[in-house]
């Protein structure tokens, strides 16, 4: 099954996704790991809010629109052992922008970070 993903505002086909975010975690777990990639930069932390599973692991694709501001996020979840995929909770690039404040952190950064913790 191959099926073009339109934009969730305009509903044209150019899309280009730019931004993953992963959500992982056992069933209702309040801890978990949320892993961001963007821009060749990966960012880790344990904020599982905008995790699109209430209950377990989830994951949003971000893409931008060659022809509107819109920001369309295709979202894949798990509930009670069924798998749903959603399109798209529309955002625009300014609202992204604005919660971005964290910066993401290199690959260099991690490698270095994770020599450190290696001599402990
Ligand atoms: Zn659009």
């Amino acid at each position: 099954m191959e099926e073009e993903l339109k934009c969730s505002g305009c509903g044209e086909p150019n899309l280009h996704h730019d931004r993953i975010e992963i959500f992982d975690r056992g069933e209702d777990a309040v801890d978990g790991l949320h892993v961001t990639v963007t821009y060749r930069q990966v960012k880790t932390d344990r904020n599982l809010s905008g995790n699109p599973s209430s209950r377990r692991d989830g994951l949003k694709v971000y893409f931008w629109c060659e022809h509107c501001e819109a920001i369309t996020v295709l979202s894949i979840s798990q509930h009670k052992g069924t798998t749903y995929l959603t399109q798209a909770v529309k955002e625009t690039k300014q609202s992204i922008i604005v919660n971005d404040s964290n910066p993401l952190e290199t690959i260099e950064e991690i490698i270095n970070r994770c020599k450190g913790l290696s001599r402990k």
